[in-house]
């Protein structure tokens, strides 16, 4: 017969390779997600664009204000170079250099504010490409050692597993089924410790006779209340 000790083994086994397993998981998700890079290296590619459009609108304003300056420049000229005397003429050429010189303030003040936006925004840049290499740098150090773990895990689980196959030999076939059965349907433990007449599962207390039944380890007692295979702790 198949003794809730003997299966209780098996599950300290199954419960290892549960452990292993998961451990493996989390390794090659964290080695999945590349260190974290990405969300920085989208930053940074944001801010990039960020830094381009500055500087398009830069040149922009620069090529309206060369444009301006050019046009306040011949304004001038046809001003005080004599060749125009009539009064109304010079009135109308005064107000419109006078028009031409304010936009050309207004342009040179968008010029210097553009130009600090973008030494902003390369601060930004370098930042964020100086993170991108310090993750890198500890990337390389991280994913070596998760690989490691992967590789040694390999071999743990192999030897728990070989010792696992040796213990359900041993068992019946019977039990072993219904064992992997409860076991699926109880998040992973079928077979529950009792200590001073407590389901180390469920906590709940069994009747002293179902607790008697336990003591003396001859046959299977489920738990009344989880289900679960009950072993005397
Ligand atoms: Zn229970």
């Amino acid at each position: 017969m198949t003794t809730p000790r003997q299966l209780y083994s098996l599950q300290e086994f199954d419960l290892a390779l549960d452990r292993i397993d998961s451990e493996k998981a989390d390794a090659e998700t964290e080695l999945g997600s590349g260190g974290g890079a990405v969300a920085v290296e989208t930053a940074l590619e944001s801010e990039q664009q960020t830094l381009e459009e500055v500087r398009t609108m830069h040149r922009e304003q620069q090529a309206d204000a060369e444009g301006q300056r050019q046009r306040s420049t011949e304004l001038d000229r046809q001003l005080y170079d004599g060749e125009i005397t009539d009064p109304q003429v010079l009135e109308d050429l005064q107000r419109e250099a006078n028009n031409v010189r304010n936009l050309l303030q207004d342009r040179d003040t968008r010029l210097m504010e553009l130009s600090l936006k973008a030494e902003e925004s390369r601060n930004r840049c370098s930042e964020l490409e100086q993170r991108i290499a310090e993750i890198h740098t500890a990337w390389e150090t991280r994913s070596a050692q998760l690989n490691k773990i992967i590789d040694e895990l390999a071999p743990q689980r192999e030897a728990v597993w070989a010792e696992r196959g040796v213990l359900a030999q041993t068992l019946e076939p019977v039990s072993l089924q219904k064992y992997e059965m409860l076991r699926k349907a109880k998040g992973g433990t079928a077979v529950a410790k009792v200590e001073r007449g407590l389901c180390q599962a469920c906590r709940m207390s069994l009747p002293t006779r179902q607790h008697q039944q336990v003591k003396s380890g001859r046959q299977t007692v489920n738990c009344s209340s989880c289900g679960r295979i009950l072993c005397q702790g």
